[in-house]
């Protein structure tokens, strides 16, 4: 098997296999990409070409609505309901007058939704000391005022790289390449969450947490970009296949274009990505992790 930077596997996604997108963004209020084909017409295809299922997430108030009309008038997708987090682009105070719009939502509208995300930690959005500070706090304040809901989560975890480290304090513990991973853990062990309820969407890593979380009973969930990018595939390697999951994230993570407009029926492509590394028959991968998605969000 090669590991060379940004190489696509020598495989084609098969046709026809039953597929399943745990987190993906769309319609888009505010496209991020411009879509390539309406969002109806990629509705369309997606279940005239595939049998399957996907699951919209939301990523905060701002876009719940719009999201929460689409997946009501539509049968067949289903949706999680995320927040905010604090960051350089959204302070504490943003974050908390969505706050209670959030937790309304989540408290009182609970058969509208399967699952609660996407939110987390993600340093690369926050650079400072206390924004990631706050961060923490508040991924923990949203766990302990939820944890009674029984929802799966969806989580966004980004660690701090090299590129950014808190220039001002860089050897401060935030800038270990795995500190959030670590952080999130420790605050699911202490608020008693089992991990069988946490979905680590578009798994980035570091390579050696992949089979560690998935042994503490996380599911991992693969981007369709592994399909044409290695370092999305090489976090796969060593997770069982009970513990994976598919997700396109569009309309980013295109399968093997940098920056293209993506869309759920591309799941196939991380479909294939998992075959592949795992010398498996892509029928084999998508029936058992159609499954695991059935299981994680307790839909049929
Ligand atoms: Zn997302």
């Amino acid at each position: 098997m090669s590991y060379r930077k940004n190489e696509a596997i020598p495989i084609k996604p098969e046709p026809d296999l039953p597929i399943v997108d745990c987190h993906c963004h769309f319609p888009d209020k505010e496209p991020y990409r411009k879509p390539t084909h309406s969002y109806e017409s990629q509705y369309e295809f997606f279940f005239e070409k595939h049998n399957g299922q996907f699951i919209i997430s939301s990523s905060s108030y701002y876009d719940y609505e719009y999201i929460q009309n689409y997946t009501e008038s539509h049968e067949k997708i289903y949706l999680t309901v995320g927040c905010l987090k604090p960051s350089d682009r959204y302070g504490m105070d943003v974050v908390m007058k969505e706050h209670p719009h959030f937790m309304d939502i989540v408290e009182n509208k609970t058969d509208t939704y399967v699952g609660i995300g996407e939110f987390g930690l993600d340093f690369h959005h926050a650079k400072t000391l206390s924004i990631r500070q706050e961060q923490i706090e508040y991924f923990q304040k949203v766990i302990q005022e939820t944890k009674h809901l029984n929802k799966p989560y969806v989580l966004h975890v980004r660690n701090a790289t090299q590129r950014d480290i808190d220039q001002k304090n860089p050897n401060h513990e935030f800038n270990q390449r795995d500190f959030c991973n670590k952080t999130i853990v420790r605050i699911f062990e202490e608020e008693g969450i089992k991990p069988e309820k946490v979905m680590w969407h578009c798994f980035s890593g570091p390579q050696d947490w992949g089979p560690k979380l998935a042994k503490m009973g996380y599911y991992i969930s693969v981007p369709s970009s592994a399909y044409g990018f290695n370092r999305w595939r090489r976090n796969i390697r060593g997770v069982p296949l009970d513990k994976l999951l598919t997700e396109t994230d569009s309309c980013f993570q295109h399968p093997f274009k940098m920056g293209g407009f993506n869309t759920p029926a591309n799941v196939k492509y991380a479909t294939a990505a998992i075959a592949y590394v795992n010398d498996m028959e892509q029928q084999e991968v998508a029936e058992k992790v159609l499954e695991n998605a059935r299981k994680f969000f307790g839909i049929s």
